[in-house]
């Protein structure tokens, strides 16, 4: 298959796909369409490795990086459906932040298919109305050190590469971290990492609720000074970016 013929393709996959992207639609379809996804993600890879073998050049590996990230979008958004019907928020949460991260990356590459900024609308709006405001999230001063440049091998600060950066179908990432440290924990309006929220607060009485469905989880011991609030620090979540 060509490779114009081949990007016609994926495009009529993700659109496909895109039929499924409401609530509610049939959770076992949105299943088989997740499924389907992570088969044409794997393939993308496949031949993206080969084109890199025979000495493709950028943009053309890039076309390859654009499409595995659209479909990975995708493919999270069916899961944010999905794991809301099973009453895992935060997992929908978490999985609706992976699809505007991937939208992110896609964008990195000039030529995108079209559509690409309704679908980053469509999450935005998901993020509004599906979810409560979040008013501030926990954003935990983590200093990497050590580790190598996902694209070269070397480590990080004696290689070309920048984190972040696109080269030949790749992210840029500082890999096999070897030295993590806590400079501080603050909560903030813009963080880094919109997967570190709150999860649970205290009210005047001293029970704790759930920030997502606001049921009483437990019971606190009360202190008229000080109110608990409880939530996640930081995510281990990783990215088909590479
Ligand atoms: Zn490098």
């Amino acid at each position: 298959m060509k490779m114009d013929e081949y990007i016609n393709k994926l495009i009529e996959v993700i659109n496909e796909a895109l039929k499924y992207n409401h609530f509610v639609r049939d959770k076992t379809l949105q299943e088989k369409t997740v499924q389907e996804l992570e088969s044409y993600i794997l393939a993308i890879h496949q031949n993206k490795f080969e084109a890199e073998q025979k000495g493709a050049p950028d943009f053309f590996l890039n076309r390859f990086f654009h499409f595995q990230c659209v479909m990975n979008s995708v493919k999270s958004s069916l899961n944010m459906w999905i794991k809301l019907k099973e009453g895992k928020n935060y997992d929908a949460w978490c999985s609706l932040q992976d699809a505007i991260d991937y939208i992110a990356y896609s964008q990195k590459v000039e030529e995108q298919m079209s559509g690409i900024n309704d679908l980053q609308k469509f999450f935005m709006d998901c993020e509004k109305t599906l979810f409560p405001v979040f008013p501030l999230y926990n954003s935990s001063g983590l200093l990497f050190k050590g580790g190598t440049c996902s694209i070269c091998g070397k480590p990080l600060e004696k290689c070309e590469h920048i984190e972040e950066y696109l080269y030949n179908g790749k992210i840029c990432k500082r890999i096999n971290i070897t030295d993590v440290a806590i400079n501080h924990i603050a909560m903030v309006k813009e963080p880094d990492d919109k997967r570190c929220i709150i999860q649970e607060f205290q009210s005047e009485d001293g029970q704790m609720y759930d920030y997502m469905t606001m049921l009483p989880t437990k019971e606190k011991p009360h202190d008229s000074e000080n109110k608990t609030i409880s939530g996640i620090v930081y995510n281990t979540h990783s990215l088909d970016i590479f």
